[in-house]
């Protein structure tokens, strides 16, 4: 799972990237991950594993991980391919969410490509490119299925028909994603690959002098809350120069600066948390003396597939799962005392798994 970055130059892409990828994971502790130099890997903060740290003293904490893709370059006209557009737009196609930094500082040193500050006006401009991508690959799509329709395959012509209705769609400026359609459709959506239907985030990246004000006073964020209201994306307030600062910080010197700017968690923290949920995923977590560690999964994971992360022989020779959820453990404080008041459930192969649910799977070998 991967989120791309994208935005107009000068936007604060660069900074917030460098933020990503020096707050960034051991990459030998993870090496299913590829490290590219466009790409970030970065821990998703989840305060449950120190609780479960507390707990079990183990040798070694490893939280779960999730990839961000440095998507720069993405300008006007990228969709006629000026520029690199084409190339970009591709890199865009291979990610599973987008973050969409807008610019809402003010600094007359730093050009704006378009000669002024204005962030609803900016994320149109990078929203068409990536509508213009979308009709292209729509109309391919119709003429497709029209064909295939006068061939005699029925199916085609509610292809046909959806391609017609989001065509219009995209041509009045929207999005795939806010088109509302059936699960059949979303289904057929899912199979064009579009750009537009990608779950989006906007980050707007404020002043350092904006942070710690309440959002509500800063009219570039306001202007962003009300057009990504408009399609039901989230929007994460961010300073990327402080972030960029506070990434390379300790622990300790972390939380005493954010605890100076009179903000609880940091902007990347909360950037990462709302991506983690944006693509559907959810943790549960193992815990024992040699390891406490936190797993991803899609939303709607059944158990043997969730074993299956850990190796693919615990799916194959799946038996049950012994869970306990998170704030039971936090609770009782020990897992021989939920053993003790028969809290520790058994679960088969067709328990969907939950968020913060601890797990100990047993398998055949
Ligand atoms: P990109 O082209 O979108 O990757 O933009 P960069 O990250 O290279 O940023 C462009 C310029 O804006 C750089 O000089 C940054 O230092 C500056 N910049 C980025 N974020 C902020 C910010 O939050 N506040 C201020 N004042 N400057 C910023």
């Amino acid at each position: 799972m991967k989120l791309g970055v994208v935005g107009l130059p000068n936007v604060g892409k660069s900074t917030l990237f460098n933020a990503i990828t020096n707050a960034g994971a051991q990459a030998e502790n993870y090496p299913f991950c590829t490290i590219e130099p466009n790409t970030g890997v970065v821990l998703v903060p989840d305060h449950r594993l120190n609780v479960l740290a507390d707990m079990y003293h183990p040798k070694k904490v490893t939280p779960t991980t999730i990839e961000f893709v440095d998507i720069a370059g993405l300008v006007k006209g990228a969709s006629r391919g000026e520029g690199l557009g084409n190339k970009f737009l591709s890199h865009i196609r291979e990610v599973d969410a987008i973050v969409h930094v807008v610019r809402c500082f003010n600094d007359d040193n730093i050009i704006h490509v378009d000669g002024s500050v204005d962030p609803v006006r900016d994320i149109e401009t990078i929203n068409l490119e990536l509508i213009f991508a979308d009709m292209e690959t729509v109309q391919k799509r119709k003429d497709k299925a029209e064909k295939s329709f006068r061939g005699g395959d029925k199916k085609a012509g509610a292809e046909a028909e959806l391609a017609d209705r989001l065509y219009a769609h995209l041509e009045s400026g929207k999005p795939a994603r806010t088109l509302e359609c059936t699960d059949d459709e979303k289904a057929i959506l899912q199979s064009w690959f579009l750009l537009t239907t990608k779950p989006v985030i906007y980050a707007a990246n404020i002043s350092e002098d904006d942070l710690g004000k309440d959002d509500s006073e800063i009219d570039y964020v306001n202007q962003v809350r009300k057009t990504a209201a408009a399609e039901n994306a989230e929007v994460i307030v961010i300073s990327a120069a402080i972030e960029q600062d506070i990434a390379s910080m300790n622990p300790e010197e972390k939380s005493e600066f954010l605890s100076e700017l009179g903000i609880g968690q940091s902007g990347l923290d909360r950037l990462i948390t709302a991506s983690y949920r944006l693509l559907g995923l959810i943790s549960f977590l193992t815990a024992g003396e040699d390891e406490c560690r936190a797993w991803t999964i899609v939303n709607g994971t059944k158990a043997p597939q969730a074993a299956g992360k850990i190796h693919t022989d615990f799916e194959k020779g799946f038996i049950r799962a012994e869970i306990v959820p998170f704030d039971t453990l936090a609770e009782l404080g020990s897992m021989a005392a939920c053993k003790e008041k028969g809290l520790v459930r058994s679960e088969g192969k067709d328990y969907v798994m939950k968020d913060g649910d601890i797990t100990l799977f047993r398998f055949n070998v």
